[in-house]
């Protein structure tokens, strides 16, 4: 396997920002990553794990080692009349994943058509949209822990799932290498048109579903519409996660701002515990953000969650953006954004 030095990342992150990683390795088998765990250059220097870059912002050179995964390999490892585990190597893109269920007429992701990046990333942050996360469907991850170089198993409770949140983003960040993930899907059809956005789309164009190919295109068609294509425009899709309040929090906040939005949605394990979702791209819309250019960067016309590289931004200027942006919701209405994605 080849170790590179001085490796330029601009291709490897979807921002499209400038940043060298001090060694770079491409993870091909699973005997590569044994052999690298194994290697000085890889003991010796702080990691990163990198799949597609989606989730990304390289606010400076990186001096240690990143290490992109290329483990590849979809197979259906159990099978009844009723449902379906499939296993996928995590350095599968994910949407290659969604098309493999969708094509076979297996339900459970299609709600998840289109987000980019590769099944390795998916546990992480616990992807979601339109009223499904991977939780939902995920049956366990298969990791590697760094220091042991052994093989562990996840189970879905192990993974402590949140809203974009896992125990591999917090207890064991950094400590596991994501090898591959096993979901269970079903062959029965159990479609979730329950979010809104999702709902309007199927009523306004008078969708009926008949299979879950239809959901699969829907989800697809609305995302186009809204969300830039990091090949034309720089972006991590949603820098910001939405916000939570309990319904006290809530009483007092619309007391001052009676068109605040705000949702319930069963999908979001927080609102399970009795808080509601307050959108993110509200907040920031509201205080006048949306479409906004600061010099190289800006906040996306369509959707305020999204910022955008114009071309020749740097990791910093997208840094120093997200905070203003924080600053301001927090000045209008004391609620503190936090990033969805990752800093490094
Ligand atoms: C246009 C756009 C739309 C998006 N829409 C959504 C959406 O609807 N819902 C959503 O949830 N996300 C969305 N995202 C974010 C992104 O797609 C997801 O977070 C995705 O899972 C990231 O995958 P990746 O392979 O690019 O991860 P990367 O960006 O490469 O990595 C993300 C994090 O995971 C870690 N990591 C990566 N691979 C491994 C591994 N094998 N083992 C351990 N750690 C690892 C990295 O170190 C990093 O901390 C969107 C992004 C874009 C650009």
């Amino acid at each position: 396997m080849e170790i590179k030095k001085n490796f330029d990342l601009k291709k490897y992150n979807t921002f499209g920002v400038e940043a060298k990683a001090g060694f770079f390795a491409e993870i091909n088998s699973e005997q590569d990553l044994i052999e690298l765990l194994n290697l000085p250059e890889f003991k010796e220097n702080e990691k990163l794990f990198l799949g597609g870059g989606s989730n990304v912002l390289f606010t400076k050179d990186f001096d240690g080692i990143v290490i992109l995964n290329k483990l590849k390999g979809i197979e259906i490892i159990k099978e009844s009349e009723d449902f379906v585990l499939v296993k996928s190597m995590g350095g599968e893109w994910w949407k290659d994943l969604v098309n493999f269920a969708v094509e076979r007429g297996y339900w459970g992701i299609e709600n998840l058509s289109l987000v980019p990046g590769t099944v390795g990333a998916t546990p992480v942050q616990n992807i979601g949209a339109y009223g499904v996360e991977l939780k939902d469907t995920l049956e366990q991850v298969e990791a590697y822990e760094i220091k042991t170089v052994s093989k562990k198993i996840f189970t879905n409770k192990e993974c402590e799932f949140g809203y974009r949140d896992s125990v591999f983003k917090n207890k064991l960040k950094g400590q596991y290498f994501i090898s591959a993930v096993v979901l269970r899907l079903s062959k029965k059809e159990s479609k979730n048109i329950r979010y809104k956005a999702l709902q309007e789309y199927l009523d306004k164009n008078k969708i009926e579903i008949k299979n879950v190919k239809d959901i699969s295109n829907a989800v697809a068609e609305i995302r186009r519409s809204k969300l830039p294509d990091p090949k034309v425009l720089g972006n991590a899709g949603s820098f910001f996660k939405n916000v939570f309040v309990d319904f006290k929090k809530l009483e007092e906040l619309k007391k001052k701002f009676p068109d605040m939005p705000y949702f319930e949605e069963p999908a979001d394990a927080k609102a399970m515990a009795g808080e509601v979702k307050i959108p993110a791209g509200w907040l920031i819309e509201k205080c006048d953000w949306k479409g906004k250019r600061v010099g190289n960067v800006g906040v996306h016309e369509k959707q305020a969650l999204v910022l955008v590289n114009y071309g020749r931004a740097t990791g910093e200027e997208i840094k120093n953006l997200s905070e203003r942006i924080i600053d301001s919701v927090y000045q209008k209405f004391g609620l503190k954004l936090t990033p969805e994605i990752n800093l490094i």
